[in-house]
Parts: C-alpha cells; structure tokens; sequence
C-alpha cells in the first residue's frame, strides 16, 4: 500500500512518514499543495493524507482539481479547523475522512485502515491456499504457524495476496510497495522474492509466488 502525504509542517510529516513506514507502507511527502497535487496525478496511491493549510495551492483546491480528473483515491483530511461547516466544505470537496489536529497516530491509523478497507471491501485477514496475512497484527501465517517476515515483505506479500489471481509487473509491485526514494532498479523485487520464498517453500515442491516470465509474480488463486 503505497500513502501520499501532503503537508508543510516537516515535524508532522516526518513523524507519520516514520510511523506509516514502521505499519508497511511505502509513503511519499509534499510539502506543498503543487507537488502535492502533481505527485497525486502521477502516481497511483492508495490513499492520501492531506492538509488543509498549505503554501501555494490549499488543500482543499488540491483535493478539488484532484476529484475533477474522476480521481477516486480516499483522500483524508489533516486539519486544525473542525467547524461543522468547513467539515462539511471537505466532504463536499471529495474527502473521505476528516480528522482534527493534534490528533493521535492510532486513530489517524484506524482511520487508514477503514478507507483502505472501504476501497476493496476485505477485512483485517487475507489469505491464499495455506497462508494466512494478519493486517492487524503483521503477521503471516503457513499451516496456521507464524513466519517471521520483514515489513518490506509483509507489504510485498500482502500485495501479492490482494491481488491473486493477476499477474503483478514489477513495475506495478514497485509502484504499490516502494517509495518514490526508490531509483526504480526493480531487481530489489527479486531479491525479496526469494526472502519470501525460502521462509514460505520449506517443506513444498511449488513455490507460493509464481515467476510469470519477463512479467513478474502472480499467487494463483485459491
Ligand atoms: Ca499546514
């Protein structure tokens, strides 16, 4: 799940950049509503954080232009204001969620969880044949007995299992999974690849990931 944050306080950004990061996701910032908006256009995020008061073009214009172009990525609102009426003004400007500065890390994460949920429908638990996911808890399950997986996996592999049943192109695992720090070099993606698979395959004569040739890594539905 890759999350946009769009906000020029950098002690607020830097601080929900860490804390989503340490969750698995990869996160991008903008520190204003330009780059905020052109980042949005470009990319394909799963969802954004975005302020309301913001140098240059506002969060509420960035939020506006970005529904014009039938954009429906949840959009959530990081704001001091909290009037009915400027709640309102958001939701009508096409943001899913409002929340309150200061507000706590758990709830903006609860929060996340439940426009991410709205998005596709799943709950907390995903699963392919024998492995389960936990996205509460970050843990991965084969036969019901915890593996021990990194963030960096657990968010490759959550993203696999999403999507089962397709076939996922690097390019397209690289632009869900990792950040935009990253220099686009997608054989890291291999390279975790076969982390997952020497803690998944023990004791298994298929590999759970499937190597689609020159394409990338699909998990074959159930
Ligand atoms: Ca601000």
């Amino acid at each position: 799940m890759r999350l946009l944050i769009v906000e020029d306080e950098i002690g607020i950004s830097n601080f929900l950049r860490d804390g989503l990061r340490e969750e698995s996701f990869a996160v991008d910032v903008a520190v204003n509503g330009k780059d905020g908006l052109e980042l949005a256009l470009c990319n394909d995020y799963d969802l954004i954080l975005l302020d309301w008061m913001l140098p240059g073009l506002s969060g509420i214009e960035v939020c506006r232009q970005y529904r014009e172009v039938n954009k429906t990525t949840p959009v959530i609102f990081l704001t001091a204001k909290d009037t009915v009426d400027e709640t309102v003004f958001a939701l009508e400007t096409g943001a899913n969620d409002f929340l309150k500065k200061p507000f706590s890390f758990t709830e903006l994460l609860a929060r996340i969880r439940v426009q991410l949920r709205h998005k596709d429908e799943e709950v907390s638990i995903l699963s392919s044949g024998n492995i389960v996911l936990d996205l509460n808890s970050y843990m991965v399950y084969k036969d019901s007995i915890p593996v021990q997986v990194t963030q960096k996996e657990f968010a490759l592999l959550e993203f696999l299992v999403r999507n089962k049943g397709k076939v996922c192109s690097r390019t397209k695992i690289i632009e869900h999974v990792w950040d935009l720090h990253f220099d686009a070099d997608t054989s890291v993606i291999d390279v975790y690849i076969n982390f997952l698979r020497k803690k998944l395959d023990s004791g298994q004569n298929k590999s759970f990931i499937h190597t689609v040739r020159g394409v990338g890594y699909m998990i074959k539905d159930d």
